[in-house]
Formats: structure tokens, sequence, C-alpha cells
């Protein structure tokens, strides 16, 4: 071990477990690209107004959770904690919206950094792969999204997860809805910073964790009963789409996505064998958010998954995924000359699309026998003296043990017969 370790809160992916974080994103990204959504990339960190505005300034993520700081040069900055501010920033900087084609559809996948207290299923540095459907309102929209969630986390094998799905009103009878909430909210016994939480964002006391809260939560107002016709039948119809689609869900009149911007459709997905930190994955509609961030109205859903809990999901379920071998051959010379003609048809096989990795460090026979089994190669090509005399090299299946000598102008055709 050297001096230094990963900071608190902060894990390092290393193989071979690297590979399902590497498969987990992947298996996530693949029904989205299949859907019309495009990739972006931006940065690791924007102006710290853009996640104040857009994230929210009364939510735990700005007061409590962002890494905020000044540069050298003075500008006030913060490490990205979510995605869905950055993307809308991009997508407005760029005039996406503008090209007459909208939705602007786009996912990402990348790094969020949170000054939280770190516990299992929750870290400092996190990874999300997220979706975002820009500038239409269509509840078939809102349905995609989570049918699309739904479909990744199925394709990964994983089912002791829920969808829990509400609504949280638009501008027309949420205000009515906050109102009668902060009402009954400020008759209850609370905390210092819970009554605060009343009057800038009331929503979030619905989703206080603490047992104390919960029980005199019990006979709140519930949005359900506040939603507008508008409202009510924009809902019905997401959870119309979802169950033809066969995606079961659970209607959840306490979830909250308590910031100003959401509106209408929000859901959560949970999993059951995670403890505490159930949530895999969250999302909603946000008609509000391109406003408040200077832009033009622009209606819009999203999600965004986490990584690490998921492959803990697929830990809790037992599940390993079927990630096929990184290198299907390992060329194994033995002496200097082997060493020079195997080198070459390491680079050839390569070239021709074959995972190839070679005995790097002048091994005895033994050891990189040793090392050809631990890279989980299915075949590898060994070469001494003799056999380079006669023009040939050792084919060897690691799996029965098989050797056959093969020409060395006829390896890659005989490597390649030998894996199909
Ligand atoms: P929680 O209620 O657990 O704090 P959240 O509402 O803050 O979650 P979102 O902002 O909706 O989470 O982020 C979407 C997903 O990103 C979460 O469902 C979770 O899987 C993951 N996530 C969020 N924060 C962390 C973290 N600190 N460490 C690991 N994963 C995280
Ligand atoms: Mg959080």
């Amino acid at each position: 071990m050297s001096t230094f370790q990963a900071p608190k809160g902060t894990y390092d992916l290393i193989p071979p477990s690297s590979a399902t974080y590497l498969a987990v994103r992947e298996a996530i990204a693949a029904p989205l690209r299949n859907s019309g959504y495009g990739y972006i990339e931006t940065p690791g960190f924007e102006n710290v107004e853009l996640f104040a505005r857009g994230v929210g300034e009364s939510t735990d993520i700005v007061t409590k959770e962002m890494y905020a700081f000044e540069t050298k040069g003075g500008d006030r900055l913060a490490l990205r904690p979510e995605g869905t501010a950055s993307t809308l920033r991009a997508a407005l900087e760029a005039n996406l919206h503008k090209g007459g084609n909208l939705p602007v559809k786009l996912w990402y996948s990348g790094s969020y950094y949170r000054y939280e207290r770190p516990q299992k299923g929750r870290y400092r540095h996190f990874s999300q792969v997220g979706a975002e459907a820009i500038g239409v309102e269509d509840p078939a929209l809102d349905a995609e999204l989570i049918i699309l969630a739904n479909h990744s986390y199925r394709s990964l094998g994983l089912s002791d997860f829920r969808i829990l799905l509400n609504s949280l009103g638009d501008k027309e009878c949420r205000p009515v809805y906050r109102a009668a909430l902060q009402d009954f909210l400020r008759g209850l016994e609370l905390d210092e910073e819970t009554r605060r939480r009343i009057e800038i964002n009331p929503l979030r006391v619905l989703d206080d964790k603490r047992e104390s809260v919960q029980e005199q939560l019990i006979g709140a107002p519930m949005l359900r009963d506040y939603l507008c016709e508008a409202c009510k039948t924009y809902h019905e119809q997401v959870r119309e789409l979802l169950t033809a689609a066969g995606v079961a869900f659970e209607d959840d009149p306490k979830l909250v996505r308590g910031l100003d911007y959401y509106t209408r459709t929000t859901f959560e997905f949970v999993h059951d064998g995670l403890g505490s930190q159930s949530a895999v994955g969250g999302g909603g509609r946000y008609d509000g958010l391109s406003e408040m961030i200077g832009g033009p109205a622009l209606p819009s859903v999203g999600w965004a998954l986490g990584v690490d809990r998921t492959v803990l999901a697929l830990e809790a379920e037992g599940i390993t995924l079927d990630l096929p071998a990184a290198t299907s051959v390992y060329a194994v010379p033995l002496g200097e000359e082997a060493r020079r003609v195997l080198f070459g048809k390491v680079t050839e096989l390569r070239l021709a699309g074959v995972a190839t990795d070679f005995a790097y460090g002048g091994k005895g026979l033994k050891n990189a026998m040793k090392s050809a089994n631990r890279s989980g190669a299915r075949l590898a090509l060994v070469a001494g003296e003799r056999d380079l005399a006669e023009g040939l090299v050792q084919l060897k299946d690691l799996q029965s043990g098989e050797q056959t000598a093969v020409a060395l102008d006829a390896v890659v055709d005989e490597v390649r017969r030998a894996l199909a």
C-alpha cells in the first residue's frame, strides 16, 4: 500500500469487478440508444448558480451536499451533483431545441459528486446513467422513459425491484395543495430545521425518513386529492400506457421529488434487497426547469439510474453477469526468437479483431501458462525454437488441453476457426 488511500466516501473500480460496472452502464444505455436518445457529455463542473437554480436552493443537494469552490480566476464552480441541469444547460446553449425536432432526446453516463455521509450505497463519488427528453408534453414520453428503465433492469436479470409512481401536479393545482399541506404541517411537533423546510419546501417533509415524523404525517392532505383535471387525465394516461406495456407499478401518493420545478409524473425504482439505500433510480417531469435557468418554456421529463446501487442490487439478487472473457488467445513464447515472431502474430491477431495477450517479461513456460489460464483465454499459442525452425506454432485449447501444430502463416485462420 502507498501512503495514500482513496478519499473518504469513494472507492476504485478495479478488475475484475470493474467489468460488471461497464456492463451495467452498457445495459442501461442500450435501450436508450435503441430509442432515439443521442449521447451527450458535459463538463464535470458547472457554474454553481446553475445547480442552485436548477436543482433548487432549498434541497439537501444544494444546501449540504455540493462540492462548491472558487477557482484561481475567481469563478464560482461546483462539481456536478446530478445531470439534469447540466444537460438542459448544454441543450439550450447549443440551441438543440430550435431545430424544429422536439423532443430533444439525450442520454449521458458519468461521475457525480455529493458531500454525503458515506454508507453502503451512498458515496461521495458515484456514477449514473441518465436520460432526458426535452421540449414535449406527452404522457407517452413519460411512459417511454419508465419502460426503458424497466427494460434495462430486466435485461440485467433484476426482478426484486418496484416502480413507485406519483403525480406532483402543475402550476395550477400544486400551489393550492402546497398551502393546505403547510397548514397541516405547521400544527405538528417538528424540529427547527423541519419547520424551516415547511416554509421553503413543504413537500419534502413528506419524504422525511424518520419514524417520529412519519407517524405525525398520517392524515396529511394528499396531492392526489388536489390534482386538477388536466393533471389527472395526464397521469391516468401514463398509468394506462405502462399497464398496456406490461410494466407493473405502485401508486405512491407520498413519493415526492421536492424540487420546485418537478411537475406531474414522478417515479422511483426501489430495490428490496438494498436496505435503507434502496432507490436505484428516479426521475420525473420538470416542466418548469428550463425557465428557471433562463430558457424558454420546455416541458421535459427524465431519469437518472445509479450504477453503484444497481451493481449492489445484482449482488443482492446473487446475479453474476455472463461476461465474455476479455482475452481469447494468450501467446507464450519460449526463447528470444519465439518472442519476436509471436509478438508479430499477436499484433496480427489483434488487427484481425481477436482479443489477444502476450506473456511479457520472459516468464518460464509454467508461469506463462498460469497467466494464460488466469486471463480466461480459450487458446494458447505456444512456440519454441524447434517449432519455429519447422515454421510451426502450437495451438493449445486451454479447456480440453488438446494441442495441434499450426503453420505460422495459417495462425490467424486457425485461431478464428477454433474460436468460432
Ligand atoms: P437518496 O434518496 O438515496 O439520497 P436521491 O433522491 O438523492 O437518492 P437522485 O438524485 O434521484 O437520488 O439520483 C438518482 C440515483 O442516483 C439514485 O436513485 C441512486 O441510485 C443514485 N445516487 C444518488 N446519490 C447517490 C450517492 N451518494 N451514492 C450512490 N448513488 C447515489
Ligand atoms: Mg440524496
